[in-house]
């Protein structure tokens, strides 16, 4: 249920119909917009309308959200919502890129794509300490000292850390270290793991499932909301389907669609989505063309002997150019990057 406040109300207003809410055990969340201000009150919708809350001076609207997701949804929180990552802004007019190696693997290596990626005008490095492999057998990342080399590429550019989080017991760990929480595809229904990170207050990358609808993956973003960390961005990455020349297949119908859906920003990783460099320019391209808030672009300092993802990582020079035409591309749709 949504309270819609009349413009001019107060915080004392606002104040006495959340302890109202509060009283009946109902959970509060405050959206602040430009022109009103919406109360979002979850909990059981009878003792909801028990509440009678219309007869609240302060109350223009009481309406309910029949969505499955609340928090999340475009009826709660009308402006578009920025995220703010370390000194980058996730959601604004600018396009915001986030570049680096599929997995940390050496100091020297994350070294030199960190200065390579943020001279190209990356404005976040990616770079996996903990790696969600289909096969036991394959490169698992360097776990802490991954976080750490991490650390010492931002401290030197300057450039937000994204890293992933696979395990609640090492939320504390990758808090310490991350500046954006990556929730990986495979742990998108891990709700347990989105409960945890909801209770942090980083950022959080929340990529979409392997085969998630957009509804199922708003639900997902609803159990970090609900925990009280508003800041999440969503990442398109390609779903699976019958297709095998590609990874996955890139569904960008999602930038739009979420976007009417809801107020979180969302970006486009579209080397996870195709598999191939030679395919991620023109998804990049295509990905700005409809609208994306941000793009997370796997790049290496030696695509042959990468421990994870080469095929599909751009090397040091062809990130660079892809900047250059993402560049002009941005300016001609009246945006930065
Ligand atoms: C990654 O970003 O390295 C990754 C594993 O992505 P996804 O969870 O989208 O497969
Ligand atoms: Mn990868």
């Amino acid at each position: 249920m949504i309270i819609v406040l009349k413009p001019g109300s107060t915080q004392s207003d606002i104040d006495y119909i959340s302890e109202k809410l509060h009283e009946k055990g109902l959970k509060v969340h405050i959206s602040q917009g430009e022109e009103r201000t919406i109360i979002g009150a979850i909990g059981d919708e009878r003792i909801l309308r028990e509440a009678a809350l219309a007869a609240y001076p302060a109350v223009e609207k009481v309406l309910p959200i029949l969505k499955p997701f609340k928090l999340a949804s475009r009826d709660f929180h009308k402006e578009d919502t920025r995220v703010t990552v370390g000194k980058a802004v996730i959601g604004s007019d600018d396009v915001c890129v986030i570049a680096g190696p599929c997995s940390v693997e050496t100091r020297e290596g994350l070294l030199e794509v960190a200065r390579s990626v943020k001279k190209s005008g990356a404005k976040l490095l990616r770079g996996g300490a903990f790696k969600p492999r289909s096969s036991p057998y394959s490169f698992q990342g360097l776990g802490e000292e991954g976080l750490k080399y991490l650390a010492e590429a931002r401290d030197e550019t300057g450039l937000g850390i994204v890293t992933e989080l696979m395990d609640p017991r090492d939320a504390e760990l990758v808090d310490r270290y991350a500046d954006l929480i990556q929730i990986g595809a495979r742990n998108m229904s891990n709700f347990n793991l989105l409960k945890e990170v909801g209770k942090l207050k980083k950022p959080v990358l929340l990529k979409r499932g392997l085969s998630s609808t957009v509804k199922e993956w708003l639900m997902s973003a609803e159990y970090i909301l609900d925990e009280g960390n508003m800041n999440v961005v969503l990442c398109e990455r390609g779903v699976r389907t019958f297709e095998t020349d590609t990874r996955n297949t890139l569904d960008l119908s999602s930038v739009p669609l979420v976007q009417t859906m809801s107020h979180l920003p969302i970006i486009v990783d579209p080397s996870h989505a195709v598999g191939r460099a030679d395919l991620v320019a023109p998804m990049c391209m295509a990905a700005v063309a409809a609208g994306t808030d941000g793009l997370i672009i796997e790049v290496h300092e030696n695509p042959e002997d990468a421990l994870c993802d080469g095929p599909q990582s751009l090397r040091l020079d062809d990130f660079s150019s892809l900047m250059k035409s993402l560049r002009n591309l941005a300016r001609a749709l009246g945006r930065e990057l």
